[in-house]
This record gives structure tokens, C-alpha cells and sequence, in this order.
């Protein structure tokens, strides 16, 4: 079943009922004040004028077709409570987005259906499968009840602030777990956990989270978490202890071929809705990329970047842990202020660097592949591939860097990505993404600043 006009094809499970999949009591006034007033939480920045001009563009792309924030429904019409609408307006959300409408109905009827869900990054997937636990709760019951699970510590803790901000006019409980955010034995009976496997399959082995209430799984990025050999391996183990066959909701951006094989008998008989492929490039992302004369010469020009452009914030991909360490060092010893975070730190130290970039005291970020997945932050307008990613057999990694670039241009921002190369090599991985994706990666100078800034201050 698709649907030519918005792009999104939409398979229903075999089992799918041929009837409207839900009866909401349509409510016409809104619970609270749409919110562009809500969003002015600052002085008169130049914070709330960059908001502002967001809110305007946003309200356009929404009412756009062919956008993937374009939707037909209001929040209203997709049978969410009223506590859920109210914390949803509260956040500053007016509309849903295409993934929202689509998926949200058929995530919430009844009786549950798996879904394997897909759209482009910073479209709002978060929302859809957060109201789905959220309105999947008998909040009689204090104990686990939605369990969902994400690659990195990093966007644990971002989906759990989500599942908090969204319920907060509800009793809802709801716990993180990750390395250290529990005591030695302190027993789990949040309703909604929110975690990375490695940690959670340990809780419940030991018997400190209790699954037999369990009703609704969700792996974030599941294709990652379905994928590699760590993740996989504990999110089936989850999956397997789970006894009272919860629904299994499955999001991410991409899925590749083979992952999604696995994923459709991880999730059976699941609900499709997934893009085209040439619309999982992100047109919001301009591509650049510069041409260096060797490794020391892409080190300057990082450097030139930050010296000469004035962006908001930026995330730098490397392809090490120790090389982001270099960087960041380098870096700091010129005078930038800038962050580094990667696996090999303590859970305290990344939730401090997190949290600092979160809250603009630092405006670099340099890291590896763990923050290429979901974390979402708007000010985010400029991510660079110091050096591309590379899967095992060294080959270009493309998932990896259509996540790595969707850290900006998110929920109808503009964004920039550069690609560093340094040498032939670099070059043709770079003229294979732009093959693969179908889209021009241009070429700017490295020797013409005034150009540079020109061509940025032109896309952001
Ligand atoms: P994805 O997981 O698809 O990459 P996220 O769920 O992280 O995207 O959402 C991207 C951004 O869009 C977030 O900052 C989120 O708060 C915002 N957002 C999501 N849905 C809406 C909506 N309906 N209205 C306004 N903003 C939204
Ligand atoms: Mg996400």
C-alpha cells in the first residue's frame, strides 16, 4: 500500500484491520496556547531571533506536502489524552509531523501491532514512539511497564528527559537506566524505562527490574541495535526475557537491507512505514567539502573554520577515541573552547561534557561515532567529517554518515556538513557518498575565506 503523494510508503501488518484505527474524541479547542510565546524562555537574544525565524519557516514547511513535517491531522484527532496534549503544547509542539500522523495511530489502537517505523532524521520520531509508551500505561500498575532501549548513554538520557517533559502532567513514572544512574540493588518500578541494553539486560538478570508487566518494547535507532554483535546480541537477550509478548516498536532513520530481514522477525508482523530512499538525504543539509594537502593542513584548516566562521555550535566526527583527544588538546592549547567525548571516558565525565554543550558553555564538540546517532540539539548548524566513517571492512560507512550529518538541519532548520579529505582515498569515499545518496557534496575553497564565509552565511 502506497501512497504516491507524500513519498512515505505505509505496509500495514497482515493482521491490520480494514477499519479507521481509532475513535478519538476530536476536542477543537486546543488544551493549552500554541506556543511560540513559550519558546521565548531567553533575554533578547540573538537566540529568540534565530527562534523566531525557525517558527515562521516551520509553520510554512508544515503546511508543505511534500514536506516530512507536513501533516493533515491535528494532535487532537490522533486520541491522545488530555494530560498528553497539554504537555505536548507546553514543549511547543503545535502539529504533528508526518511520521507522527502516520505512525501514532497505528501505534496506539488497539489490539497492539509491532511497527517498523522510518523517516528521515529530525522529523520527530521520538514523540511518536514516547506517546506510544506514555498512552500504553495502566497507571495503576507501579511497575515496568514500556521499556525502551538506545545505542548510547548520551541519547538514553535524551529520550528519558522527552518522557518526562511529555508526561509531566500525569502521574507517569519513569526511570533511566545506564551505567551508575542506579544504587547497588535499588529495585526498578518506574513505569517507563528508558536505557542502553548492556545495563538494562543486567538489572533484570538480577532481578532488580521486573519484566512481567512488560507491554511495549522500543529500540531507538533499531537498526543499530539490531545490527552489530554487542548491541544485537543484548537487545534479542532483552527481547527473550520479555515473557508477556509486548508490542515492539522499531524506529530509526535507516535500514539497511540486511538489518531489515532481522528486523521483520524481531518484530513480526509488524506495521510498515518507511521513505523512498532518495528521501533519506536530508535537502535542509548543505554538503561541502575541502580538499587538504595532508593531514597537518586539514588540522589548520579545522582551525580556520572556527577562527574565521561564526557558527552557533558544531560537532566534529573522528574516527578514534585517541584522536579526538588529540584534537580537542590541540585545539585548546590554540585557545578554543572546545569539548571532547567518546566511550573510553567515565559515565560522569560524558554526562558533564553533554550537558555543558547542551547548555552552550562550549560550542565544539569533538567525538566519534557514539553521538552520530539521535541526539538532537538545535543549535547544532555545522557538523564536520574530520575523517569519514568507515565500517569494518574499511569501506564507507553511509548509515553512519547520514546520522553523523542529520546532528544538524533538524525539525526544518538549515544545516551545513564539511567533509575534511586529505587524500585520494578520502576523496573517492567522499565521490562514493555523493553517488549513493545522490547529491551533490560541492567543493569549497580552502584558500578563500571571504568565499567560505560567503557560502555559510548563505545557508545559515
Ligand atoms: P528524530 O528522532 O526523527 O531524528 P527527534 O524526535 O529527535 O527526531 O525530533 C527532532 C526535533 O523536533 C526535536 O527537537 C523535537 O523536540 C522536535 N519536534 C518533534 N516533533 C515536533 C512537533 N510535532 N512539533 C514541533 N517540534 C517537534
Ligand atoms: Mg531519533
Amino acid at each position: 500500500m502506497s501512497d504516491p503523494i507524500d513519498g512515505i510508503t505505509l505496509r500495514l501488518g497482515d493482521l491490520a484491520t480494514e477499519k479507521p484505527v481509532l475513535t478519538p474524541d476530536i476536542n477543537p479547542e486546543p488544551v493549552a496556547q500554541a506556543p511560540v510565546e513559550e519558546k521565548k524562555e531567553e533575554d533578547d537574544s540573538n537566540l529568540i531571533q534565530s527562534t523566531h525565524v525557525v517558527q515562521v519557516k516551520l509553520a510554512d514547511q508544515q503546511a508543505d506536502p511534500n514536506s516530512p513535517l507536513f501533516s493533515v491531522k491535528s494532535f487532537e484527532e490522533l486520541g491522545l489524552s488530555p494530560e498528553l496534549l497539554k504537555g505536548l503544547y507546553a514543549m511547543g509542539f503545535t502539529k504533528p509531523s508526518k511520521i507522527q500522523e502516520r505512525a501514532l495511530p497505528l501505534l496506539i489502537s488497539d489490539p497492539p501491532r509491532n511497527m517498523i517505523g522510518q523517516s528521515q532524521s529530525g522529523t520527530g520520531k521520538t514523540a511518536a514512539f514516547v506517546l506510544t509508551m506514555l498512552t500504553r500505561l495502566h497507571l495503576g500498575v507501579n511497575a515496568p511497564q514500556a521499556i525502551c532501549l538506545a545505542p548510547s548513554r548520551e541519547l538514553a538520557r535524551q529520550i528519558i528527559d522527552v518522557v518526562q517533559e511529555m508526561s509531566k502532567f500525569t502521574s507517569i513514572t519513569s526511570k533511566l537506566v545506564v551505567k551508575d544512574s542506579l544504587k547497588r540493588n535499588e529495585p526498578v518500578q518506574a513505569q517507563i524505562i528508558v536505557g542502553t541494553p548492556g545495563t538494562v539486560a543486567e538489572v533484570i538478570k538480577r532481578r532488580q527490574l521486573p519484566v512481567k508487566a512488560v507491554k511495549i518494547f522500543v529500540l531507538d535507532e533499531a537498526d543499530n541495535m539490531l545490527d552489530q554483535d554487542g548491541l544485537g546480541d543484548q537487545s534479542i537477550r532483552i527481547k527473550n526475557m520479555l515473557t508477556g509478548s509486548p508490542q515492539i516498536v522499531l524506529f530509526s532513520a535507516t535500514f539497511p537491507e540486511h538489518v531489515r530481514k532481522f528486523a521483520t522477525r524481531f518484530a513480526p508482523e509488524a506495521n510498515e512505514i518507511s521513505l523512498k530512499r532518495e528521501d533519506l538525504s536530508v535537502d535542509a543539509i548543505k554538503q561541502l567539502y575541502m580538499d587538504c594537502d595532508s593531514e597537518e593542513h586539514k588540522y589548520e584548516t579545522l582551525c580556520n573554520i572556527y577562527d574565521l566562521l561564526t557558527v552557533s555550535q558544531s560537532i566534529i566526527f573522528c574516527k578514534r577515541r585517541d584522536s579526538a583527544d588529540e584534537i580537542a588538546r590541540r585545539m585548546r592549547a590554540q585557545g578554543h573552547l572546545v569539548g571532547s567525548l567518546h566511550g573510553k571516558m567515565l559515565p560522569e565525565e560524558r554526562d558533564q561534557v553533554m550537558d555543558d554543550f547542551r547548555r552552550g558553555i562550549f560550542k565544539v564538540l569533538i567525538t566519534t561515532n557514539v553521538l552520530s546517532r539521535g541526539i538532537d540539539i538545535s543549535q547544532v548548524s555545522l557538523v564536520i567529517n574530520y575523517d569519514l566513517p568507515l565500517d569494518q571492512r574499511g569501506q564507507v560507512d553511509f548509515e553512519a554518515y547520514l546520522h553523523r550529518i542529520g546532528r544538524t538541519g533538524r525539525f526544518g532548520r538549515t544545516g551545513v556538513s564539511i567533509i575534511l579529505i586529505d587524500n585520494k582515498k578520502s576523496w573517492e569515499q567522499m565521490r562514493e557518498i555523493e553517488t549513493h545518496f545522490s547529491r551533490e557534496i560541492a567543493l569549497v575553497p580552502t584558500d578563500d575565506w571571504q568565499a567560505v564565509e560567503k557560502i555559510f552565511k548563505e545557508i545559515i
